[in-house]
């Protein structure tokens, strides 16, 4: 068994402020005075459980977490060893500039999707955040992520402008059309017909194969009876993980795909994990899961899988 080689585990974390799930009037003025960022020390507890197993986690860093904090210091030095990677994670209500949209009268004033602005807006809001991952962490991100799994073609090309080779905003199965953004007549993407495997995303149709040359790596999901379950922890969902692990296993899948929020690692960070407890049982089950995983698959961060993609294709 042991010179087979092993398929791959990527973990993604999408690195954000404390608590954004609540909040949803953000001006200039709100984003400065009330993000906070507590949860950038409780992410070193994280990374070193990961480097146990050799995993190399993809950090999807927002605007706030690129402020100096122990985060950061914990990246630079993850950076300098190659156990982890910083790529961006597009939060489209906190990313400068601001541009005031006009709230729709059904949406109940949800945080909107990237693609609600100006193309012109965007285009601004991915050269800030890129810019600012470079000077903070001092590398070109390259992995990218869309606040509430939002893209579109127009934002992907934007991307691609940008020098971003990979999208891992996609769950398959998942119908988001029934949430609503900000605006009027605003909805997520229905993902239902996306495929559960790597490709390289078509510019015509983004669920599709094509030519583009940005790669999707889509979360790693499947069915239990009629469940969609995501490899993502919930307070006691182990028993799903570990059946959607030996299932994506069985169907020979060539990779894994697991999410979590930075802020999910600090009691109170999230609505998931509230207390202290909360915390420790998540981390039962990461240790559980993370070494189940570790029998067929190897960590790599999603450039580096996406670069060995390119390879063969
Ligand atoms: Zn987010």
């Amino acid at each position: 068994m042991d010179n087979i080689k092993k398929k791959s585990f990527i973990i993604t974390i999408d690195t954000e402020g404390d608590y954004i799930w609540n909040r949803n009037t953000w001006t200039e003025n709100s984003v400065k005075n009330r993000i906070t960022i507590r949860n950038s020390s409780y992410i070193e507890r994280f990374q070193r459980l990961c480097e146990k197993y050799g995993y190399k986690p993809t950090y999807l860093v927002d605007y706030e977490m690129c402020a100096p904090s122990p985060f950061v210091d914990l990246a630079n030095e993850c950076i300098k060893k190659k156990n982890a990677e910083i790529g961006m994670h597009m939060h489209a209500w906190t990313i400068p500039p601001f541009y005031n949209l006009k709230r729709g009268k059904e949406t109940g004033g949800n945080h909107p999707y990237i693609g609600e602005y100006p193309t012109s807006v965007i285009e601004d809001k991915v050269k800030v955040i890129t810019h600012k991952i470079q000077d903070s962490f001092g590398v070109i991100p390259k992995s990218h992520r869309s606040g509430r799994w939002y893209i579109d073609r127009k934002y992907l090309a934007i991307l691609k402008k940008h020098g971003y080779i990979a999208d891992c905003s996609v769950i398959p199965g998942k119908d988001w059309t029934f949430n609503a953004g900000l605006t009027e007549g605003s909805h997520g993407i229905d993902y239902r017909r996306f495929p559960n495997k790597a490709y390289k995303i078509s510019m015509f149709n983004i669920g599709k194969e094509g030519k583009s040359g940005l790669i999707e790596v889509p979360l790693t999901t499947a069915y239990k009876n009629k469940q969609l379950i995501e490899l993502r922890p919930y307070r006691h969902n182990i028993k799903d993980l570990n059946y959607l692990v030996d299932k994506c296993t069985e169907e020979k899948r060539d990779y894994l795909e697991f999410m979590l929020h930075s802020s999910e690692l600090m009691r109170a960070g999230s609505p998931n994990f509230l207390t202290e407890n909360d915390i420790e049982v998540l981390y039962d089950d990461l240790e559980q899961l993370f070494e189940k995983i570790s029998y067929h698959y190897e960590g790599v961060t999603l450039s580096q899988y996406v670069e060995n993609m390119r390879k063969i294709l």
